[in-house]
């Protein structure tokens, strides 16, 4: 199945070759308005596209709604960042729910990981080396490059595909894309040669500053590779867009040998990761069925019990979960992770007191935890102490204003405390964030009629309300321009 997102993407990547042609596929296009210069996409405008694309991943289910495995991928790339050669540029980096091996890089520094690739790493290290060749692409602008040289793409082509696409059938797209035509406008979407082979040098480049073992590239590369050849034509979609052969690996090997070899274990954090993504790929009682044998198998790794007490909890055998907590607390050095199991375990016993306390107590162990955050604003929620979680929701957007968590935690705790023209107006950022601003005008009219707003309350709403009443004019503009 070829997910939206990855329609969206390639969607992306036509729109972008022939600008705004294709009237037929307006609905599902994202707007890329007047944005697209073909000849000249500076770093800003680039930027401008990736947001814009963002927007519409941001609304799509098959984006992964997961703030543990969101905030662990942030942080596992940020530390690459950090340590490659260039860091004029923004990263983002989000995860689809798709069993395919993939990752790509859209513009403007947002990176998307799939499931699919992350369960298939065998090491932290792995994971970290295609992450650090997305990096690679972005920071040497191999996506604008692209899109001065591909000009010149078949017509015919391009129209076939987005016509399968444009009839809102993933499977017409998906069939448009694995046929012969679609298969030969793949390949010349593909990454070229020469961008692949930068992208691998400073990727490996930036494993090694980071401190990762710099065989994990060439080793997924390889597997990929050997994987391939089951998978005949339908190769996984990274060789598509990422054209791997024998010469680049034997040149990453090569490469290789001539750094420092390291040792690097994976952290606590990439098993729970993995833990999570596999106990939500299965059903509950499959999950359940499935953790309980690999924990028997291997009694000391602690991320599989992590994975089974999540199962048996999902499944509400609490009393198990409860025992297999036990067990996992034991044995785990604390962590947000086991922090954030513990509070959501208790809340399921309807002990929401000693949720929030042992969330008090990991947000001081561990500061710099968002998931944290949330849980113990949830748990304050449940516990009838809303209060503090407003005010913790409050202190907590004033530094990170765009995260729509945090504003849809901060509309709950004023709709448990009545405020309710405090809870729409929170309520119309997380709608702002997403990207659908006809909803989020339509929670600020709510917040003017709510009537317990002061005057200086009732101010900042109408002047919100002017803002956001321009951005949703502009969308039906621009929507009626492309019908
Ligand atoms: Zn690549």
């Amino acid at each position: 199945m070829m997910c939206r997102i990855m329609r969206l993407f390639f969607i992306f990547i036509f729109t972008l070759f022939y600008g705004f042609g294709f009237s037929a596929s307006a609905a599902d296009l994202p707007d890329l308005g007047d944005v697209v210069g073909i000849d000249d996409l500076s770093p800003a405008r680039e930027r401008q596209i990736g947001e814009q694309i963002m927007r519409e991943i941001r609304r799509d289910p098959a984006l992964l709604d997961d703030p543990e495995v969101e905030e662990y991928i942030n942080r596992l790339g940020q530390r690459l960042v950090a340590a490659s050669a260039e860091t004029g540029h923004s990263f983002e980096f989000f995860v689809v729910k798709d069993a395919m091996l993939n990752a790509f890089a859209l513009p403007g520094g947002y990176i998307g990981v799939h499931t699919g690739l992350i369960l298939a790493a065998q090491s932290e290290s792995e994971l970290a080396g295609v992450l650090a060749h997305e990096i690679g692409h972005v920071t040497q602008r191999h996506i604008a490059q692209l899109i001065g040289k591909q000009k010149q793409v078949g017509m015919v082509m391009l129209a076939s595909v987005l016509a399968a696409i444009a009839s809102g059938s993933s499977r017409g797209a998906e069939a448009a894309v694995a046929s012969g035509t679609a298969g030969a406008m793949q390949a010349q979407l593909g990454y070229s040669r020469t961008f692949e082979r930068e992208a691998d040098r400073l990727g490996l480049q930036t494993l090694e500053a980071a401190g990762f073992d710099v065989r994990g590239m060439a080793g997924f590369f390889e597997r990929l590779q050997r994987a391939t050849r089951l998978y005949e034509n339908n190769a996984p979609a990274y060789l598509r867009t990422h054209p791997l052969n024998t010469e680049r690996i034997a040149d990453m090997e090569n490469r290789v040998m001539s750094m420092r070899y390291r040792q690097v274990p994976d952290s606590p954090d990439f098993n729970y990761v993995r833990a999570r993504l596999r106990v939500q790929s299965l059903s509950a009682p499959e999950a359940v069925r499935t953790l309980a044998g690999l924990v028997k198998g291997n009694p000391d790794d602690v991320s599989l019990r992590y994975g089974l007490a999540l199962a048996q909890l999902r499944l509400g055998h609490l009393e198990d979960a409860a025992r297999t907590f036990d067990e996992l607390q034991r044995r785990a050095k604390p962590s947000p992770f086991i922090a954030v199991l513990s509070g959501e375990l208790s809340l399921a016993r309807r002990d929401a007191d000693a949720a929030v306390n042992t969330l008090i107590a990991a947000r001081k162990a561990f500061p710099e935890s968002m998931n944290t955050v949330y849980a113990l604003a949830n748990a304050q929620i449940a516990a009838g102490r809303a209060q503090d979680a407003e005010r913790d929701m409050r202190r907590a957007i004033s530094g990170r204003s765009s995260d729509v968590r945090l504003w849809g935690l901060l509309a709950r705790a004023n709709a448990a405390l009545g405020k309710r023209t405090a809870q729409h107006r929170a309520q119309a950022e997380v709608y702002v964030l997403q990207g659908t601003y006809r909803a989020a005008v339509d929670q600020l009219e709510l917040a003017r009629r709510a009537g317990d707003g002061d005057f200086y309350e009732l101010s900042a709403v109408d002047a919100r309300l002017r803002e956001v009443r321009a951005h949703a004019d502009e969308e039906k503009r621009s929507a009626r321009r492309r019908n």
